[in-house]
Order: structure tokens, then C-alpha cells, then sequence
């Protein structure tokens, strides 16, 4: 027994990726790069313990190296800093397609997709990722890779599909993750505030030029997620348009990567 616990503990701690791997990620990424030592080191380690309890699987032909696989876990694990591996139960799979993957529209227990594209023929829909309330997270590579090199504000999808995860921890996806009482009375005043805001600006005009992606007025729990995007790609977009919304996020992920986008 005690020679089993003592390979477990090794087993637990075997590093999966080393310095030098762990370095040349950082000098690729702009959203890790902005981030302060203390983050820095929680990352690691919530994306070697996403590595241990995610299996990534690449679909339709595409080749993930071990450097890919840890800049996926790395930029899934930004959402977790403050929350930590609790963030990752009720799942265990990652499947990466090369790019927009094609689903039936509207098909039975469809998960909250991101971004539908365009609608290429009757029937099914082109998408970039989806998260499914107890299964599991598919993306979009081309994307993927795209903003985990040179993100935009605004766009991460990975972070997207991560607010879905987490989102959906209480067994309720509905905009409002799992937090003590009191929090999530006022988050859900202040995020249904803002929602409702947001909703009523399209109603006014549909083509209006909201100061976040439209989308996020699709359903309150692609409000939140759209906002997680932006906390950690455009946060002073976000705390000028919601701020109230900004100060939850900030309080729930933690200060945002400084970073220098356009
Ligand atoms: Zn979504």
C-alpha cells in the first residue's frame, strides 16, 4: 500500500512538459505573457493537471505536438486561476477539429455553440466550438491557434467554451457560475442588468454598433461567456461599457493579462 501511494505521489508530480517547453510557450503567447509571476506559476500547474485529466483527441487528420496540446491547456486554464481545478470536473474530453466543424442545425440536446457562421446548406451550420453541459469541449484549431498567437479583443475562443464549463458546474447553465450566495444574487441583478441592456439596444436598432460582439445578446449565458472574452482580451472595453460586469469578472477570474492589443 504504502509503495503504491509513493508511485502515485511520483506519478502525480512526473512533470508533463518542462522549462524549456513551458518558456517557449510564454514567448509565443501574448494573453500568458501578460500575466504576473504568481499567475504564471498557478497556470502552470492548472494546465499540467488540465493535461493529466483532459484527453485531447484530434479529429479528421489534424497532428497536435506536445507544445499544441499545451498551449490549448494553458489558454483553458486562464479562466481557472482564482476558481482552480474545480473547473474541470464533469468532463474529460477536448476534440480539435482542423477548423469550423459542420453540425446538424438544431439538432437534439444541442450544446451552446459559438459563432455560427453561416448556414451552408439547409439544415446544418458551420461552427468554431461548442461545449456540451456533460461532454465535451470541440474546437476549431484554425481559430484556435489564430487567437492563442495573435489574439484580437474580443475573441478567445477557448476562454468562450471554458465560461460554458464553468457555467454549467451547478447543473444550470444560465450565465451564473457556481459562487457563495450573496455573489450570485448581485451577479445575477448586475449580468441581468446588462444583458437585458445590451438586448434592448437591438431591439432598438438590430443593426446598431454595440460596443461588444452582438452575440453575447443571444442568451444570458453567451452574455457571460462573450464577457469572459473580453476581460481577458479587452478589459477596458468591457469595464467602460459594463462595468459592473467587469468588477464581477475581475473578482471571479482575477486581474485581466496586461497586454497591448489593437
Ligand atoms: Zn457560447
Amino acid at each position: 500500500m504504502a509503495a503504491w501511494r509513493g508511485w502515485r505521489r511520483w506519478w502525480r508530480r512526473e512533470p508533463l512538459f518542462g522549462e524549456a517547453e513551458w518558456s517557449t510557450l510564454l514567448a509565443r503567447s501574448p494573453l500568458l505573457a501578460g500575466l504576473g509571476d504568481p499567475d504564471r506559476e498557478r497556470l502552470r500547474e492548472l494546465s499540467a493537471e488540465f493535461l493529466r485529466r483532459q484527453t485531447i483527441t484530434p479529429a479528421q487528420g489534424l497532428r497536435l505536438d506536445a507544445g499544441d496540446r499545451l498551449a490549448l491547456a494553458a489558454h483553458a486554464c486562464l479562466p481557472l486561476l482564482r476558481f482552480g481545478a474545480e473547473g474541470l470536473r464533469g468532463w474529460s474530453q477536448v476534440i480539435v477539429h482542423p477548423g469550423a466543424f459542420r453540425v446538424e442545425q438544431g439538432r437534439h440536446g444541442a450544446p451552446h455553440e459559438m459563432d455560427t457562421l453561416e448556414v451552408v446548406h439547409e439544415g446544418f451550420e458551420d461552427r468554431e466550438g461548442e461545449s456540451w453541459e456533460h461532454g465535451p469541449m470541440v474546437l476549431s484549431w484554425a481559430d484556435l491557434h489564430t487567437e492563442m498567437t495573435e489574439p484580437e479583443p474580443g475573441r478567445q475562443l477557448v476562454i468562450h467554451e471554458m465560461a460554458h464549463k464553468l457555467d454549467a458546474l451547478d447543473g444550470l447553465m444560465d450565465g451564473t457560475p457556481p459562487l457563495p450566495r450573496d455573489w450570485q444574487r448581485q451577479w445575477a441583478l448586475d449580468f441581468g442588468a446588462a444583458f437585458a441592456a445590451l438586448q434592448d439596444e437591438l431591439d432598438a436598432d438590430p443593426e446598431a454598433e454595440t460596443a461588444i460582439d452582438p452575440y453575447a445578446a443571444e442568451a444570458p449565458e453567451e452574455f457571460f461567456a462573450v464577457c469572459s472574452e473580453y476581460h481577458f482580451t479587452a478589459p477596458e472595453l468591457l469595464r467602460a461599457s459594463y462595468p459592473a460586469v467587469a468588477a464581477h469578472l475581475e473578482r471571479f477570474y482575477g486581474a485581466p493579462p496586461t497586454l497591448s492589443l489593437r
